[in-house]
């Protein structure tokens, strides 16, 4: 096993990933900004270097700096967590170069599955269903809306390069899709540095269910069964449960929906731990969207449904040990629900509210998890992804996962800024979430009706 591993990292997932290293007896190295000085996860780490000033394109995504923080701490690996460097192949590409491990794929699956209009086409191939739509970028605007005339309205445009909700617009009908193609090239160009776009037909009332894959470098590929997100703002997640309440109540789509994500991993050889994407109708049709090539925000669930510790494989694989676990050793265990925690105000389109922490105390308790990086008289600033923390919790079913997260949300003190947290006590009562009869539109309509 490696001696030592840096995490090119912050926050909440800097710290996860550092405690399964010291469970692991593995030396651990954090990088920090200024922003980020007596940060938990530098505090956590065995060592931890400064990389730059706060805003991220100056630390955090300080590539040149971040090399060099490696070679001096003399790491053999490098966690990248999500989000950052995370599906930047070229990071890869330069760690290969030193002789460092990079814990994830290759770059050149990075490479595949980060563009999201290539991942469609590879999907297609694979036999897997994907949404109707464009069969790459497409060419112009003329071929564009000839296209949604086709298909029929509404449309989604989507940057080719896109993530986290980004790059991302409907169109109902030929001028706002002239539109959409514009802001999304932009988009794609200003954030991802792609301007191609691609076409999907927009479902309506959809779920977000996704399935967790594990493979090692020999070929062996197993999933963690799949978990659902269908509770969203901005098309970004806010709560995940696992087992998906809706796959377990439509006959076979279980088997369908994990057999598909385990074809696609295994075509694109895939190696380390993943997730494929679906968007799925209520009747159960599933639509592939994209695969995610790195540990995902909301891993612990299927952590305390599976008992796996999905960081712990991600460093045994990168190290090239063959998964020892069989698919048959893999069951569902209860159920689990997390919330994420940001610093946003519901009320106010949920925008960001950074600001100052003042008391803060967290939940404890049977079948409780808290996956954090702050604390008391600490700072969530504007340069960062305003999460809090996830609070996640296990039940032996759903509805004792669902009334521990009401006790623990209670148990759960934050004071000094806004926060989310009286709006996640208020979705888990709704008959919506009880029943789970939501989509992924539904918060968003919730919060406006209110
Ligand atoms: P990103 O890479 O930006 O996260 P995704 O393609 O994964 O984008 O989609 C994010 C979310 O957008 C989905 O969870 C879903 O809510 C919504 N979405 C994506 N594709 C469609 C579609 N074709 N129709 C309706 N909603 C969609």
């Amino acid at each position: 096993m490696f001696n030592k591993v840096l995490i090119a990292n912050r926050g909440e997932i800097a710290a996860r990933i550092i405690r399964t290293c010291k469970k692991m007896g593995i030396q651990t190295v954090a990088i920090y900004s200024e922003a980020d000085e007596n940060a938990p996860h530098t505090e956590l780490a065995d060592e931890a270097y400064l990389v730059g000033p706060a805003h991220v394109s100056k630390s955090y995504l300080n590539m040149p700096r971040i090399l060099e923080v490696i070679k001096e701490s003399g790491a053999e690996a490098v966690h990248p967590g999500y989000g950052l460097l995370s599906e930047n192949s070229s990071f890869v590409a330069k760690l290969e170069e030193m002789g460092v491990t990079f814990i994830g794929p290759s770059s050149k699956v990075i490479d595949l599955m980060g563009d999201k209009a290539a991942a469609r086409a590879f999907a297609q191939e694979a036999g897997v269903p994907v949404v109707p739509g464009s069969p790459g970028p497409v060419a112009d605007d003329e071929n564009a809306v000839k296209l949604a005339e086709e298909m029929g309205y509404p449309v989604l445009v989507k940057a080719s390069g896109g993530g986290g909700g980004i790059g991302m617009q409907k169109a109902k009908k030929e001028k706002s899709l002239r539109k959409a193609l514009d802001a999304c090239r932009r988009r794609g160009e200003s954030s991802f540095g792609n301007a191609d776009v691609y076409l999907e037909k927009y479902i309506e009332n959809p779920r977000h269910i996704e399935v967790q894959i594990l493979a090692d470098q020999s070929g062996n590929t197993l999933h963690l069964f799949e978990r659902e997100c269908s509770v969203q703002r901005r098309h970004q997640k806010v709560i995940e449960e696992a087992p998906s309440p809706l796959v377990s109540r439509i006959p076979g789509m279980r088997e369908k929906l994990l057999n598909a994500a385990v074809t696609l991993a295994k075509k694109a050889n895939y190696s380390n731990a993943g997730t494929v994407e679906f968007i799925a109708d209520q009747s159960g049709n599933f639509y592939f969207i994209e695969m995610n090539t790195r540990l995902q925000v909301e891993h612990p669930i299927t952590e305390m449904i599976t008992g796996v510790d999905i960081v712990e494989w991600q460093l045994r694989i990168a190290n090239g040990e063959s998964l020892s676990l069989t698919q048959d050793d893999l069951s569902i265990d209860g159920h689990a629900i997390e919330c994420r925690i940001y610093a946003e105000n519901p009320d106010k389109m949920f925008m960001p509210a950074p600001g100052h922490i003042d008391d803060y105390e967290e939940p404890q308790g049977e079948g409780i998890r808290v996956d954090s990086g702050v604390k008391a008289n600490w700072d969530i600033t504007s340069y960062y992804d305003p999460m809090v923390s996830k609070i996640s919790t296990h039940g032996s079913d759903r509805e004792e996962a669902r009334t521990r997260m009401i006790g623990a949300l209670e148990n759960y003190t934050i004071d000094g800024l806004t926060h989310n947290k009286a709006m996640h006590l208020d979705i888990l009562q709704q008959e919506v979430f009880i029943e789970a009869t939501y989509d992924t539109g539904w918060l968003e309509a919730h919060q406006k009706g209110k």
